[in-house]
């Protein structure tokens, strides 16, 4: 080799040691080939102790089978392939040089393999660039995070961690259309908590919600995870009762009824008790729009305060077309 090809790779080097990418060339094999400061900085491994040796000797982590899979397409096809951080946070298990800031221990990757061919035209080699992508990753999972974080804000109601009476409605309009469809009962229940305005009036605006609290977590614990309940108005509480019927209906109701009767509420050194008025009305093919078949629950609601609260009442589709 001459000064000036000595003095070329020697500026070559310098440039594969100054990229802030890690570049590692592989034969066929998986055999190390080239290692570059990156790697060697991340992986405290030098050159001298991998080059030579198989890839997979130093990482455990890597899945032999599945990067040699990966990997065809480069030696064979003479194609590159890319892996990236959404589907695998990373080849290599780097730590991450941002530990106070991040919450990741490790460094997200996106790695590019493509194929070094050879002058006969052969692909005996391939090159792997690293690329550190922690922050952009770390960015768009906050972004991603925040997203789901505002749109459980948007559904659920902020005193009762019940649904929302927009989200609720979407969902019961959904219900509706999907209730025409199948052949599978749901009824709809409607609550409200009886003389809420002397709860407000004696004990203060403070311990009315507690109350209302007190009767949506009643409410959760008592329907099933499919059900939907959600909060409608001031005390006032709506739930689609999935595969159920009448009767399986009216015993929720009921258990929800003497669960309120039963629960004491603590407020200043005082019990406050309370009762629910219940109104519940089966899908039926004949109502024309969700909000006729909530008007029905409504109705019956309606029927159970007049009748002396503290109770369950039905309406049925048969009830509203005999006029009773
Ligand atoms: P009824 O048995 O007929 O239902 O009698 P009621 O006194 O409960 O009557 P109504 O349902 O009309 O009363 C609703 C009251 O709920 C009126 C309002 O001041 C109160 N309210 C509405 N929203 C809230 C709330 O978020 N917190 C509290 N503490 N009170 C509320
Ligand atoms: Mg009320
Ligand atoms: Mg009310």
């Amino acid at each position: 080799m001459n000064p000036s090809e000595i003095a070329q790779l020697h500026w070559q080097h310098e440039l594969l040691s100054s990229l802030e990418v890690g570049i590692v060339v592989l034969d066929r094999d998986f055999n190390v080939e080239v290692w570059n400061q990156f790697m060697e900085n991340h992986s405290d491994i030098l050159p001298s102790q991998i080059c030579g040796k198989p890839l997979f000797s130093h990482f455990k982590e890597i899945d032999e089978e599945w990067l040699r899979a990966k990997a065809e397409p480069v030696f064979n096809l003479k194609t590159p392939v890319f892996l990236i951080w959404e589907q695998r946070p990373y080849l290599f298990r780097f730590g991450c040089n941002r530990p106070i800031t991040s919450d990741s221990a490790s460094m997200f990757q996106n790695v590019t393999m493509f194929p070094l061919t050879s002058t006969d035209g052969s692909v005996e080699r391939m090159c792997m660039m690293v690329y550190d992508v922690t922050a952009q990753a770390l960015g768009k999972l906050r972004v991603e995070r925040l997203n789901e974080e505002l749109k459980y804000m948007s559904r659920v109601d902020g005193l009762t961690g019940l649904y929302n009476r927009r989200y609720w409605q979407e969902r019961f309009d959904n219900t509706f259309k999907l209730a025409r469809r199948r052949d599978k009962p749901v009824t709809a229940m409607m609550l409200d908590i009886d003389h809420f305005k002397q709860v407000n009036d004696t004990y203060g605006h403070q311990a009315g919600d507690k109350v209302i609290q007190a009767l949506a977590e009643i409410i959760r614990e008592t329907v099933r995870e499919t059900d939907l309940a959600g909060r409608y108005g001031g005390e006032e509480f709506v739930v689609i009762l999935t595969d159920a019927d009448c009767d399986k209906a009216s015993l929720v109701a009921e258990r929800i009824r003497e669960s309120a009767q039963q629960a004491t509420v603590n407020h200043e050194d005082t019990e406050i008790r309370f009762t629910v008025s219940l109104g519940l009305a089966p899908f039926d093919a004949s109502y024309r729009s969700a909000m006729a078949w909530l008007e029905q629950a409504d109705i019956a609601l309606y029927d159970a305060k007049t009748q002396g609260r503290n109770q369950a009442c039905v309406k049925t589709a048969d009830m509203v077309k005999t006029g009773t």
